[in-house]
């Protein structure tokens, strides 16, 4: 959600903090600021609206210190406004603050802040933290103890805070150094040539360092030009861990496409390659995967599995939910995370529960995988970010490496998420009943997919000539049975998110029993059409919205006839094995919903109130 950024080295902290907010802009913000501790001061620009409406702003402040923190704010507490904006300053000057999260005990804080004499200049609940952190200072200024002081100073009042933060704070008094700390909201330490750089998703860093330190729930880092050290809210020293980030700046640019949706949505063959790779058997009957921590003994006693998470990947789980109960015989429940954590839902004692979080970072999701841990399950977790905090928490999981998503309308992570789900259900089965031939066939399928989603792309000058045509119209729905009704809900959200076209996911055959009622010439259905024994069925559906002056547009596997004149455009896909068939059937939908975005002249990559991980409640 939020972005992060502070800086501390040789060079303008400025410049390096604006260009990491611009990195970070496609989580999602609605403003923007800096702050730079220059001249003995803390020198703070900021502005509701885009980070290039601050840099405008920051370019007359003439910052030219070597220590400074920025921030881009997803409103929670206050409206959108310039003072709400971060960085926030202690009424006294003394510190300044940025913060993502929810702070949710703030009033009683500013009740007794007020009380002390300090004052606030903006209306979110951030605010009471810098104060809270001068006030516990202004009881016992900087003594022999120097920099550590100002570590005991946020540490004492993260003690008195409920809710969750991510913050990184700047003091007058302590030059060159910066404090920061978290609890359930990501930072990520990076260690550069004589320079640091923190922040709160690595496509900030990266240009600067590889190297970083993820920093977990409870730590503290206390940073100056020369070196860095790590303690918990307990006071306990912690010896730091550096990894290196596998990917580059290059895979976070957008190269020569007109946005990075489109970019991901043209690189799923290759994402789906990267996610497969290395994870057969030899025998090329089964799925392999390192970092499960569960044995296959185990794996054999499980009697039902519970997925959870939100969004894309919700949806993404329902497939998953198909193909393991279709091939493994397993059943499989599939559940929002954001409800499964306030249900207190009775889990069977030999349930699996797996969650999936591109991010890895989704608030509802991390909270569903600790309450499932909290009941003693064994909780693993598909994720694409490495490090992250959901992957660091789960007992085992799988990672998606398909590099950094950055387009906040979710299409390269989802494929990849359908084919992790894929193959859990193809290693389930082999442990059941699956016989080896038919798992060889499976693994031959999945390793045909990334060709098969290569040809559906071919696709895309046709689909382009159809979003012209229904660019205009305001409502849509989307229809498909089996496996590809989650594809269904899929393609409604997809639109929804970039084009704010109001778009509604079915069961094709549900229309009847309620949702028809909408149909006239001015709500066009997509249809999902695959060849197989329901086909007949969905083409009954299609008569019935035809029936009625729907629009219809029908997309159908290779090989399929469809009655003339019954769909008023035609998308062919390849014809396909069934654990490949949902990821394939993506590509039509995205690459819909994205031309319909471009062609209305949405802002495809930032829609409005979204935001690309959504690391608050
Ligand atoms: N709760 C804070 C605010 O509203 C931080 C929101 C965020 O995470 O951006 O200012």
């Amino acid at each position: 959600m939020c972005g992060i950024v502070g800086y501390v080295g040789k060079q303008r902290a400025v410049s390096i903090i604006i260009e990491g907010l611009k990195r970070l802009e496609y989580r999602g913000y609605d403003s923007a600021g800096v702050c730079v501790l220059q001249g003995g001061q803390l020198d703070v620009a900021k502005k509701a609206g885009r980070v290039e409406v601050l840099a405008k702003e920051a370019a007359r402040h003439r910052f030219n210190g070597t220590t400074g923190i920025g921030h881009t704010r997803w409103a929670t507490h206050g409206g959108v406004t310039d003072a709400n904006a971060h960085p926030h300053v202690s009424s006294d000057g003394k510190f300044a603050l940025i913060h993502n999260g929810v702070i949710e005990n703030y009033s009683q804080m500013k009740q007794f802040l007020v009380g002390k004499g300090y004052t606030f200049a903006s209306e979110t609940d951030t605010e009471v933290l810098c104060n809270l952190i001068a006030y516990h200072y202004a009881k016992e200024p900087v003594g022999q103890n120097g920099g550590s002081r100002f570590v005991e100073c946020v540490r004492k009042s993260l003690q008195h805070v409920e809710g969750t933060y991510g913050i990184v704070v700047l003091g007058v008094d302590f030059p060159g150094e910066m404090v920061a700390a978290r609890k359930a909201s990501p930072l990520i330490l990076g260690v550069g040539d004589g320079e640091y750089i923190i922040a709160s998703d690595a496509s900030a860093l990266v240009s600067r360092t590889q190297n970083v330190v993820y920093l977990k729930d409870g730590e503290i880092v206390h940073i100056t030009p020369a070196a860095f050290s790590i303690t918990t809210l307990d006071q306990e020293d912690v010896s730091p861990v550096v990894d290196r980030i596998t990917w580059s700046v290059a895979d976070a640019d957008m190269g020569d496409y007109a946005h990075f949706m489109e970019k991901e949505i043209f690189e799923q063959p290759q994402a789906l390659e990267n996610t497969m790779r290395g994870r057969f058997s030899e025998d090329g009957s089964t799925a392999n995967f390192g970092g499960l921590n569960i044995t296959a003994a185990e794996l054999r006693q499980i009697d039902r599995f519970l997925f959870c998470a939100c969004g894309t990947a919700w949806h993404a789980c329902l497939v998953t939910e198909h193909l393991i109960e279709r091939f493994a015989r397993i059943p499989c429940e599939v559940d929002y995370a954001s409800e499964f954590r306030y249900r207190n839902t009775p889990l069977h004692s030999n349930t699996l529960f797996f969650v999936i979080s591109q991010s890895g970072e989704t608030i509802d999701t991390l909270a569903a995988l600790r309450e499932a841990k909290r009941k003693g399950y064994k909780a693993l977790a598909i994720n694409n970010v490495v490090g992250s905090t959901i992957a660091r928490e789960a007992d085992g999981g799988i990672y998606q490496h398909v590099g950094p998503e950055i387009g906040v309308a979710s299409t390269k992570a989802f494929t990849s998420q359908l084919m992790v789900g894929a193959m859990v259900a193809l290693y389930v089965a082999r442990l059941r009943d699956m016989s080896f031939s038919d798992g060889v066939q499976y693994v031959k399928a999945l390793k045909g997919a990334p060709a098969l989603v290569r040809k559906a792309l071919e696709q895309a000058p046709h689909i382009r000539a159809i979003a012209k045509r229904f660019a205009g119209y305001h409502d849509m729905l989307f229809l498909g049975r089996l496996s590809l009704f989650p594809l269904a809900l899929e393609g409604a959200l997809k639109l929804k998110e970039i084009s704010y076209i109001h778009a509604e996911g079915y069961p094709a055959a549900e229309m009847k029993h309620g949702p028809i009622a909408l149909i006239s010439e001015k709500c066009p259905s997509v249809f999902f059409a695959p060849a197989g024994e329901i086909f007949p069925k969905i083409v009954s559906s299609m008569q019935e919205i035809k029936a009625r002056k729907g629009p219809v547009i029908a997309i159908i596997t290779e090989g399929c006839e469809l009655p003339p004149g019954l769909a008023d455009e035609v998308i062919t896909i390849p014809d396909c094995h069934e654990a490949v068939l949902p990821m394939v059937a993506a590509i039509p939908i995205q690459l819909l919903s994205y031309y319909i975005a471009v062609e209305r002249g949405c802002d495809v990559d930032k829609p409005r109130n979204l935001a690309k991980s959504v690391t608050v409640e």
